[in-house]
């Protein structure tokens, strides 16, 4: 007896002080930084979110304004003339028609397709996208529905070129149609195409069903605040896979707090809700942003039997989730505590 009450003892002083550290370290905007940088190899697109030294990025003062705009203009505009790296034919049923800056996805469905994200303008429409489709074997006049993530011109830009030329009905929530048509749009290029008019409005658990394929459709307010991300399957030679793709990633209005939380807490939301759908591949609107810009060069040389790049396994694709959850909360916690502001 009297040799295990202090081995008792001592475990239990170990413990408590190993679980008492953990959440005091998680509680610092640092601790939540580097918890989300845990799985920074795996989600290098990412890591800028996590950055807590740097300001908060802010391009809520580079909306329309006349000198802003004359100024902008006389400046090569790298993030409209991307180079091409695609069309990629991806999975059985998902193809690549983006550009390096911005990615722009068509799911094929028993009938039809459904484009995700229109890119910037109505030329890259027509050079990337339409183009892109015929290069693959697609019908762009087949385009029923373009889900647009959010309320940005890179994703809706183009929009007009499929609306004009294909009827393609445009999908958005309702918070992002109310915002253009208010004019409350805070990131703002006037090289953008332009806004779409209200037609399918979404809201949180809807689904988009085209033929044999559905999308679902979650809010995930954060990088704009009527951003939405989708759910969808995908089959690599038959075989099926879910796709979890976060409608808006960086952080574009500076220290505000507030916006920050509902990012944080929708990354947490969706992350879970990905868990259970067992979700086992995550994108993003952006080919830096998800590491597609590899993947695609990797499913352009991959053979017969290799595995696919973007298939992660759930375990692995839903710690995405966790690191934006994680980074943003850092954030949130590093203006609470006046860090860098
Ligand atoms: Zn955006």
């Amino acid at each position: 007896m009297k040799i295990i009450i202090p081995i008792v003892t001592t475990l239990l002083v170990v413990m408590s002080g190993a679980s008492f550290n953990t959440s005091a370290t998680d509680l610092t905007a640092k601790g939540l930084s580097q918890k989300g940088m845990q799985h920074a190899e795996l989600f290098p697109g990412l890591t800028k979110l996590c950055d807590i030294d740097s300001p908060i990025r802010d391009l809520s003062n580079r909306k329309r304004s006349v000198s802003d705009n004359s100024e902008q203009r006389s400046k090569p505009n790298r993030n409209i003339q991307r180079q091409p790296i695609g069309p990629v034919k991806v999975f059985d049923n998902l193809y690549f028609v983006g550009t390096s800056g911005v990615s722009s996805w068509v799911l094929e469905t028993s009938k039809g397709l459904i484009l995700i994200d229109a890119l910037n303008t109505n030329e890259q429409a027509k050079t990337f996208i339409e183009k892109g489709m015929l290069e693959l074997g697609l019908t762009p006049a087949d385009t029923k529905f373009l889900i647009i993530g959010h309320e940005h011109g890179d994703h809706y830009g183009g929009q007009g070129y499929f609306v004009d030329k294909y009827l393609t009905q445009v999908v958005m929530s309702d918070t992002a149609w109310t915002r253009m048509e208010n004019n409350q749009l805070t990131v703002f290029s006037p090289r953008w195409g332009a806004m779409p008019k209200r037609d399918i409005t979404v809201k949180d658990g809807d689904i988009v069903t085209l033929g044999d394929t559905k999308v679902q459709i979650y809010e995930t307010p954060g990088h704009t605040p009527g951003t939405i991300s989708l759910i969808f399957p995908v089959y690599d030679n038959g075989k099926k896979h879910m796709v979890a793709l976060w409608g808006g990633t960086g952080l574009n209005y500076g220290p505000d707090k507030q916006r920050i939380q509902a990012y944080s807490d929708a990354a947490a939301r969706f992350g879970k809700i990905a868990k259970t759908q067992e979700v086992d591949i995550f994108m993003s609107n952006h080919p830096r942003t998800d590491g597609s810009v590899k993947k695609l060069s990797l499913i352009k040389t991959r053979k017969l039997g290799q595995p696919h790049p973007f298939v992660l396994g759930t375990e692995t694709a839903v710690k995405a989730f966790d690191m934006l959850r994680d980074c943003t909360q850092a954030q949130v916690l590093r203006i609470t505590q006046q860090i860098n502001r």
